[in-house]
């Protein structure tokens, strides 16, 4: 069944502020019923509120549009992030003051609220919820849409897989990708340094010898961009760059989102995701660079399968904008969709609805819906500036 995603481009028509994209999410979140359906519930805002001196994280103007309309239904906002990313939020611009609601860890300040929930999973055999996220009585996962080097991009389902996770379990995550085997030392049968060999063919320093035994291999798979130089040096059989290792982290991810969306009822969560300043990797790399794609726009829907694929949709009508990404990096035209191009084939972004898809957490088909297509005549300002 089709799911509805409205939609504010991030292309103005005007130069007037109705047309920018607070304006629109403020039009999404009157078409998602926000104040209506919040009630007198405690909300959960889950953020990513980045790291260090990043400045692409979603602006205060934005999370104060989302607080506005809780408070206005009568609901009670928080924003809620990692521990980590929780203290230092102010640096980044977000205190109380400035978002007009509370910030708390999705764990607690130490990391340990949590519920633990048993779900076998590659390496990973118990789960550890953000407590303080779970107990919210509604959800509003906000998202900024970035790239991202462990599975190609980050936006609704990373939020609340990573994000709403303990730091145990996030690090287990990133683990699922060295659960099944992929260097096979009894493949290595040639004689001098074999290894040193494989190691050097890597421009991006993605392979090393395993701090544990020198004799094997230790690949990191967020550098790793599948150019497959390495298997022109291994011997045969000794190496694999395989799509296992690379989908078991995005596999993990739905897994993740959808255990934290087992403790909201139907209609008690909203997605929002922000396609703008799409740097290449993740907001707690700590850093902004150049956009590495045009500016896109606002999504909202209450299906997140939906809602990352219309997003994800969108993107691939966009072209990378290759003289912004770092030198260290390795676009490779043809290798699909931008997210692709940036982190290489195997870290296919269209995994991840797939896979929410198939732990029935939303349809992967939807009817976009402009929630600029009725405002056609709008004067300028037509949605006044609010204050709180
Ligand atoms: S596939 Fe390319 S980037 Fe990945 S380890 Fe091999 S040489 Fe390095």
């Amino acid at each position: 069944m089709s799911s509805t995603v409205f939609f504010g481009s991030a292309k103005q028509r005007k130069l007037a502020a109705a047309e920018t994209l607070p304006a629109k999410l403020d039009r999404i979140l009157e078409r998602l019923k926000i104040r209506e359906r919040v009630g007198k519930k405690t909300v959960a805002i889950k953020m990513h509120l980045g790291g260090n001196i990043g400045y692409s994280t979603i602006h205060p103007v934005f999370v104060r549009k989302v607080v506005q309309a809780v408070v206005e239904g009568g609901g009670k906002p928080f924003v809620t992030d990692t521990a980590g990313a929780c203290r230092t939020s102010p640096l980044r611009g977000y205190t109380t003051e400035t978002i007009g609601c509370p910030i708390y860890p999705t764990a607690g300040p130490t990391d340990k609220h949590v519920k633990v929930v048993r779900r076998p999973f590659k390496n990973i055999t118990d789960w550890q919820l953000g407590g303080t996220l779970i107990e919210a009585d509604f959800l509003i996962n906000f998202a900024h849409v970035k790239g991202h080097p462990s599975c190609g991009f980050g936006a609704l389902f990373k939020n609340l897989a990573l994000g709403g996770m303990a730091g145990p379990t996030r690090g287990a995550i990133h683990d699922t990708q060295h659960f099944d085997p992929y260097f096979f030392p009894e493949k290595v049968t040639t004689n001098g340094d074999t290894l040193q060999r494989i190691i050097d063919s890597c421009p991006h320093k993605a392979l090393v010898r395993d701090e544990k035994d020198a004799g094997r291999l230790h690949l990191h798979f967020d550098p790793c961009n599948q150019c497959r130089r390495c298997l022109k040096v291994a011997p045969p059989g000794s190496l694999r760059i395989d799509a296992a290792n690379f989908s078991a982290f995005i596999e993990a991810e739905a897994i993740s989102a959808g255990l934290v969306l087992e403790h909201f009822g139907d209609g008690q969560a909203a997605f929002i995701s922000l396609a703008n300043l799409l740097t290449p990797v993740c907001d707690c790399f700590g850093f902004t660079g150049p956009a590495i794609l045009p500016d896109i726009g606002v999504f909202g829907g209450d299906d997140i399968v939906a809602t990352e694929q219309a997003m994800l949709d969108k993107v691939a009508e966009c072209e990378l904008i290759v003289a912004n990404v770092p030198d260290e990096m390795e676009p490779q035209p043809g290798a699909g969709h931008p997210f692709q191009v940036l982190h290489g084939p195997l870290k296919n972004p269209y995994l991840l609805t797939e896979f929410g898809e198939k732990l029935g957490l939303g349809s992967r088909e939807y009817e976009l819906i402009d929630v600029m297509a009725d405002a056609t005549a709008a004067a300028p300002g037509h949605i006044a500036a609010k204050h709180m």
